[in-house]
């Protein structure tokens, strides 16, 4: 009987004592870089559980007969072929909305960070300045953000903005105008050529997919502002970097905040990196100490009421 249960990515927690009820449980992170030594694994394991870097596919479900489930410490699913897993009736569980108000925090700090930079004037106060002109910000309040996405994420963005004072414009096609979101919220339901043409700032909140992959091309950036700040917490193939470095560098008055990158981490051609009005953070804005133990807690906790036989929650549909 196969009796094995799997992580071969960081929980950012300890594995609490007992889990597994009796399986063997091989916890090693270092399997997410050792392709051969994962599939190995895969005769005697039941349970898989992955963050976003290890590939559910169809090679692996096949090295993998007696899966019987997948769980995925995280929200976005672009690792993981959900067809292939469907297949072969393999539920996959999400942590989704755990990580959301980590999210929606960074997002808030990057608007705040922007419009009063504290660390550059704390450094310049420590060499001697006292330069009040020089450091006078701006203010979030009556500013436009416009959310691309407004599902776990992009609404609790919506709501921290509003109570902010910022105008809320989102392009969603998938959310109704009778959605408590716009109804109760405020949010008004734009098309994406407006948005991108009337928000200072614009922030990413869709999950990668054949239709959003590099939904920010040359032509979608170009509508924006001139003042105008990109945040990017979603997944880097939604943004064409090769267009937005060219945006970046003829419009020195744009910003963008890049959580995450079409390769992660970037090689050392990396050509945003050398550019002084952007940001970059390594694919941290849903990690928090808290979001950590609640993802952590939800998966290895579905993970095990699916193997002893009562349904988990959280599956994806
Ligand atoms: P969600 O599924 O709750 O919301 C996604 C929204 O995008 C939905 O409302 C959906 O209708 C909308 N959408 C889908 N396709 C679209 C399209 N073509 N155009 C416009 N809208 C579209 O997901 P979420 O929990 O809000 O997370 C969003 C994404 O954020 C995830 O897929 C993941 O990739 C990313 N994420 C990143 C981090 C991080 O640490 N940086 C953490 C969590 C999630």
């Amino acid at each position: 009987m196969p009796s094995r249960i799997v992580i071969s990515e960081d929980l950012w927690v300890n594995l609490p004592e007992g889990f597994g009820n009796g399986r063997t449980v091989v916890y090693d992170p270092s399997l997410v870089g050792d392709r051969q030594r994962l599939l190995r694994l895969g005769p005697d394991t039941e349970a898989l559980i992955v963050r976003n870097q290890t590939r559910v596919d169809e090679e692996l479900l096949e090295n993998f007969p007696n899966l019987r489930i997948v769980g995925r410490l995280g929200v976005g699913l672009d690792n993981i072929d959900l067809t292939a897993c469907q297949r072969r009736g393999i539920p996959v569980v999400s942590a989704r909305g755990f990580n959301a108000n980590a999210v929606a925090e960074y997002v808030m700090a990057c608007l705040l960070q922007h419009v009063r930079p504290l660390f550059r004037w704390n450094e310049a106060v420590r060499r001697g300045a006292w330069d009040r002109m020089a450091a006078m910000g701006e203010e979030v309040y009556g500013k436009t953000l416009g959310l691309i996405g407004i599902g776990d994420i992009g609404q609790r963005v919506a709501t921290r903005a509003r109570a902010m004072g910022l105008t809320v414009v989102a392009y969603d096609p998938f959310i109704l105008p009778s959605h408590s979101v716009v109804r109760d919220v405020g949010v008004a339901l734009i098309s994406l050529d407006d948005l991108l043409r009337s928000s200072h700032f614009v922030s990413v909140h869709v999950p990668l997919t054949d239709t959003t992959r590099h939904l920010l091309n040359g032509p979608a950036l170009a509508k924006m502002r001139e003042d105008s700040v990109l945040i990017n917490t979603s997944r880097g193939g939604i943004v064409d970097e090769d267009a937005l470095a060219e945006v970046l560098v003829n419009f020195p008055t744009r910003f963008a905040y890049l959580d995450v990158r079409s390769t992660e981490p970037p090689g050392p051609d990396d050509r945003l990196r050398s550019l002084d009005n952007v940001c970059l953070t390594p694919h941290i804005a849903g990690i928090t100490v808290e979001s950590s133990h609640e993802v952590a807690w939800f998966v290895l906790t579905q993970v095990m009421e699916q193997l002893e036989g009562r349904k988990a929650m959280g599956i994806v549909p």
